[in-house]
């Protein structure tokens, strides 16, 4: 069982999270909870990080995750005590503790091991619930404290599910379950029963938060069978042996019936750099992506034209929002060597994804989008397609009126009452 921020956002909720644990164990099952900071917690604990800096331009990233990483200690002790409050057997565990082992990769880490031997022998002799701290782990040989990257939580309990073999890991969060896009923006999103691994992974990385990417492919990797559900049912009215309402993520094969389009995902995080008149030659893409890769910048659209002439053509990309300033200097301190005229960019871009893995089968999906969202005058800057998804980038400013009409358009939209 993880529980995100809002579930645990104080010492109510926390209760309230205790007796969704206490139904499962009274039910007779063997529990581990994940938890997450306190809602805003993180936030402020980042805040606090760059409020300390003010001579150097990025912190030391072994002390901002040895910051970061409290939020989550704070609530697994808070968990644990109001677990025992309601004489239920438990006990909470840092990331160092159990170990859950990670790269070095601070900020970022990655899970390499966890050991659940513990925690089954845990449950078989003393019934305890053992109570986890999420985002958290400990890299292999410092033993410094490691953080797995925003929203990490989701990761270390499907990382735990599979450690210890779980049959199920709930995912309780905010919402009752993964929607064909954000609920909060568009009303008429509908709840999916369930959604393929794959589908879900391109729904994360392309913008829904509701799942962090990774531990989607954790899940895919390992089989973990996932269940989004939400922590806001009241726990007594649940029966631990039915089905609450919620979402399955799932191998594919369990999906009965298979919609051409599964979700919408959107991301405002976007900026677009265009660099003009670069010579259509041999080359030229690796001097300009070369210099971005070593600078770990993650660059995703990418779409260059013809050259008329066959001497110069400009080549247009997207990269995190975060990452545009930076991105403009490489490319400035490569211009030499790269040999263009002059860089363009916008950071009031957004990227809209439509994903489905009846894509795969149906043609002509992406035409109808581009038809329908002309009518609505909305332009298109940037289009990237793959096997099961497709992305255009447009203007910030059309981003909901986008969504919605494809969302309508898809046929997505819940019937009106
Ligand atoms: P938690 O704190 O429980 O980890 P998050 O805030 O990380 O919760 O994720 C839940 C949020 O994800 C929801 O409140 C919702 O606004 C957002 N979200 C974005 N896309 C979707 C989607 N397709 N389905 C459900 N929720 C979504
Ligand atoms: N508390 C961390 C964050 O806010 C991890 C999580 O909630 O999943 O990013
Ligand atoms: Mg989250």
């Amino acid at each position: 069982m993880k529980f995100g921020g809002t579930s645990v956002a104080d010492t109510d909720r926390i209760r309230n999270v205790a007796l969704h644990v206490k139904r499962e164990v009274d039910a007779g099952h063997e529990v581990a909870v994940v938890v997450s900071a306190m809602a805003g917690a993180t936030n402020q604990l980042v805040d606090w990080c760059e409020a300390a800096l003010k001579e150097r331009r990025i912190f030391d990233a072994r002390e901002y995750d040895a910051v970061v990483a409290t939020g989550e200690q704070v609530t697994a002790g808070l968990l644990a005590i109001t677990l025992q409050d309601l004489d239920i057997n438990a006990r909470s565990w840092q990331g160092w503790q159990l170990p859950i082992l990670t790269s070095n990769a601070h900020a970022s880490a990655r899970i390499l091991e966890i050991n659940g031997a513990e925690l089954i022998q845990r449950f078989k002799e003393r019934h305890e619930v053992a109570v986890i701290s999420g985002f958290q782990g400990v890299h292999k040989e410092t033993g410094r404290i490691t953080t797995l990257g925003r929203g990490g939580s989701d990761t270390s309990a499907v990382a735990i599910a599979a450690a210890i073999r779980a049959d199920r890991c709930d995912i309780y969060t905010d919402v009752d379950g993964v929607y064909t896009t954000d609920p909060r923006v568009v009303p008429r999103a509908r709840r999916l029963d369930k959604i393929a691994f794959e589908e879900m992974l391109e729904l994360a990385s392309l913008g829904a938060k509701v799942m962090q990417v990774r531990s989607v492919e954790l899940g895919m990797v390992h089989n973990v069978r996932i269940f989004v559900r939400s922590s806001f049912d009241p726990p007594g009215s649940i029966d631990p042996h039915g089905t609450p309402p919620g979402t399955l993520i799932c191998d594919e094969e369990e999906i009965v019936e298979q919609q051409v389009v599964t979700g919408i995902a959107f991301s405002r995080d976007e900026a677009q750099i265009s660099v003009r008149e670069v010579q259509d030659k041999p080359g030229v893409a690796a001097a300009i992506f070369g210099p971005l890769a070593e600078a770990s910048i993650n660059v995703d659209m990418i779409v260059q034209n013809v050259s008329p002439d066959g001497k110069t053509t400009d080549l247009t990309f997207t990269v995190p929002a975060a990452d545009y300033q930076r991105s403009r200097d490489v490319l400035e301190k490569a211009r030499g060597a790269i040999g263009y005229a002059r860089l363009d960019g916008a950071t009031d871009v957004a990227k809209i994804s439509v994903i489905g893995i009846g894509m795969r089968s149906h043609a002509g999906v992406a035409a109808q989008a581009f038809r329908a969202l002309a009518d609505r005058a909305i332009n298109i800057r940037a289009i990237t397609t793959s096997e099961i998804k497709f992305s255009l980038l447009i203007d910030t400013a059309f981003t909901e009126l986008a969504v919605r009409t494809l969302h309508a358009l898809y046929g997505l939209d819940k019937p009106t009452p």
